[in-house]
């Protein structure tokens, strides 16, 4: 099974200690499992003030300006560098046309400024990607969008739906796609599943959750892997939030993975090396 594991990375200033520890925790996880373990770092550059949804967004957003140096670096040692956009207008959400052009291509332009090159990947903000999304991704040259959260459980389904309404039409019909092992290509972007269920998830968004409740949702998390393995998907993404991140859950990551490992060897991958394998091959599994 080929992992993509993708950060959803929303603030950087006061955090570097932080980032230090988790690239640091994830070289010991390679060490372990023998495996080199590439991350693809989704940046947020947000000029939309407040995150509407969640206080913490008060600093969010300055990876592109204020993590350039620590990214860079990283870059240099084989992670993927893309861009994270959550859609949102003077405090809104807003998934129009002209306000996710003016989001992506902002980011876009500010990530060339600090890095030098273009960015490739794309995760949208609560894993949000609809039609518009995947024109704009083209247009801006982009190759492959991290979103998708497939509907493949009855509880998926449900949360999904609760959690945020516009999900239902963008990713209803993905299922079937990736069930019938057929990577979901639209307009020339490869479009990679997201495996875990966010509400099920030990990379949660939530840093709140009790470590006992997390070794029961690892368990759960490890269904949905096996549940993608046996469909014969051979690539997903494990998505995680390195603001909710802690130690504690860190050492569960390894313990996961080893498990994972077990019931198919894995291999790591960057979103845009995934793109090139399957453009390589674009009828068999990549
Ligand atoms: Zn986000």
């Amino acid at each position: 099974m080929k992992i993509c594991l993708v950060s959803h990375t929303e603030n950087f200033k006061g955090n570097e200690e932080k980032y230090r520890w988790i690239v640091e925790g994830f070289k010991e996880i390679e060490e372990e499992l023998s495996l080199n373990i590439p991350i693809t770092w989704a940046l947020e550059e947000d000029d939309t003030g407040l995150h509407p949804l969640e206080i913490r967004a008060r600093n969010r957003g300055d990876l592109i300006t204020h993590g350039s140096d620590f990214f860079k670096r990283l870059h240099l040692e084989g992670h993927e560098l893309g861009i994270h956009v959550h859609f949102v207008k003077e405090g809104k959400l807003d998934f129009s046309y002209l306000n996710q052009k003016r989001l992506i291509k902002n980011a876009k332009v500010k990530f060339i400024k600090a890095f030098g090159f273009a960015p490739k990947s794309f995760v949208g903000g609560w894993w949000h990607s609809d039609e518009f999304t995947t024109k704009i991704l083209r247009e801006e040259g982009f190759l492959v969008d991290a979103s998708p959260l497939p509907l493949y459980s009855e509880k998926r389904r449900r949360w999904i739906l609760g959690k945020i309404p516009t999900f239902s039409r963008i990713v209803a019909s993905d299922w079937r796609h990736f069930k019938s092992r057929i990577p979901l290509l639209k307009e020339g972007i490869l479009k990679v599943p997201n495996a875990i269920d966010p509400r099920v998830d030990f990379f949660s968004v939530s840093k709140t959750i009790s470590l006992d409740l997390l070794d029961t949702q690892m368990m759960e998390s490890l269904e949905v892997f096996r549940h993608f393995q046996e469909e014969g998907i051979t690539f997903l993404c494990i998505p995680f939030h390195p603001h909710s991140l802690t130690r504690e859950k860190f050492s569960k990551i390894k313990t996961f993975f080893i498990r994972c490992n077990k019931i198919d060897k894995l291999e790591f991958i960057r979103l845009q090396d995934l793109y090139e394998r399957w453009r390589g091959a674009p009828n068999q599994d990549v």
